[in-house]
């Protein structure tokens, strides 16, 4: 057996979502919408089923949601994209995240990492033989620290990662942050992986800037996009990723035999989606931060003190007022769920680093009204 897979425990949206279903619990762990994308996709994906396209496309992807996706990105964020040599349709941004790493990364390279990150990042990192520098973001804003983030560079460094807006915080990364990371990039000749699948949800004020819009970074940097955040359907698991060729290709070699390509029905339907639904997906921002609004005004009138943020769907309060003696995150969030009717998600298990805090959960707020309502009226009968 392999010994780093087969000692790995469950990821915890499995593990909660499950949880949440035994108590009947009123789930704002696991992240996904209650409100669905654009009707069109929906009959696009089905439409393209009677159309015949039912065979093996391109492992690159269909050439019309490869060129959306560069013309998005020329669109939103100024990178401008050669559609037939800097684009790959992934099996969502996870097998992205996963053929990235076992392209890019020989044993025993540095990558560096933000403190807390998404889980799926430690595991496929290690398993491509990187050696993972943790870099911990400084609470309450998940701030980076420039100067441990500079100190953290070492000849053997050879990527920085990040994703903004960030899971599990919400932490929108600033301009300066972002120029700083792109200076070390050049600086040392480091290339960069950069998750933005979060990029249109963002509010309050921030803006998303891509890694890879900034100066010297279009050369060095892979971003990756999701359709299941852009246009709310998780379940299609279609992604994408944009990088220079020299980059993009050994990262085609590992996609090529981890699943080859990706269902055509559902990448045409997120090409329309690109093309045609902007309105869509540029709504989604408002739309988040009214929920936040609510929910982080309800928490906080029962005592729970909510970190800033600004992007995702994610909101992360401190609950150590609620703990009790001996409690860590996961006990907490397991008690809450069992008999508070609430599920959250602990977010010890994202940290890489020694001695995680233990006093913060993640509330996802992208569910209807009526569902953050109950929450809230679940926790005031029960903390
Ligand atoms: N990156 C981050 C930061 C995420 O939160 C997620 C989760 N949904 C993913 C990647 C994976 O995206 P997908 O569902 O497209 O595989
Ligand atoms: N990205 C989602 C979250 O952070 C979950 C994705 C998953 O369950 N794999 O909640």
């Amino acid at each position: 057996l392999n010994e780093l897979f087969s000692s790995l425990p469950t990821t915890i949206f499995e593990v909660m979502s499950k949880l949440a279903m035994e108590h009947a619990s009123v789930n704002l762990g696991q992240g996904f919408p209650d409100a669905e994308g654009p009707e069109a996709m929906k009959q696009i994906a089905s439409a393209s089923m009677y159309d015949f396209h039912n065979q093996y496309p391109s492992l690159l992807g269909v050439p019309e949601l490869r060129q959306a996706v560069a013309a998005h990105s020329e669109r939103e964020q100024g990178i401008l994209v050669d559609w037939a040599t800097e684009t790959l349709i992934t099996v969502g941004a996870t097998e992205g995240l996963a053929s990235a790493f076992l392209g890019l990364i020989n044993p025993g390279d540095e990558v560096i990492m933000f403190d807390p990150m998404y889980d799926s990042y430690t595991s496929m990192a290690k398993r491509s033989g990187a050696v993972i520098v943790p870099v911990r973001l400084r609470l309450p804003d998940f701030s980076v620290p420039l100067e441990e983030l500079a100190a953290a560079v070492t000849p053997r460094t050879k990527m920085i990662m990040i994703n903004t807006p960030h899971n599990p915080s919400g932490k929108v990364f600033t301009r300066p942050e972002l120029e700083a990371i792109a200076e070390l990039c050049v600086r040392h000749d480091l290339i960069a992986l950069s998750d933005e699948v979060y990029e249109h949800l963002v509010f309050g004020g921030a803006a998303h800037v891509s890694l890879r819009s900034l100066p010297g970074m279009k050369e060095r940097c892979v971003r990756l996009g999701s359709a299941g955040k852009t246009f709310s359907f998780t379940a299609w698991k279609v992604g994408w990723m944009t990088g220079p060729a020299r980059l993009l290709n050994p990262i085609v070699k590992a996609h090529q035999f981890l699943v080859f390509t990706v269902p055509s029905s559902l990448q045409r339907a997120v090409a329309h989606g690109l093309d045609k639904e902007a309105d869509f997906y540029h709504s989604l921002g408002p739309s988040l931060e009214a929920k936040r609004r609510y929910l982080e005004a309800e928490l906080t009138a029962l005592g729970f003190d909510c970190l800033p943020a600004h992007g995702a769907y994610f909101l992360v309060a401190d609950v150590s007022k609620f703990q009790r003696p001996g409690e860590d995150d996961a006990d907490f969030a397991k008690r809450l769920t069992a008999e508070g009717g609430v599920t959250t998600i602990p977010i010890s298990g994202f940290y890489v680093g020694p001695r995680p805090p233990t006093h913060l959960v993640r509330f996802c707020y992208c569910k209807e009204d009526i569902k953050l309502q109950a929450a809230v009226e679940r926790l005031k009968a029960y903390v």
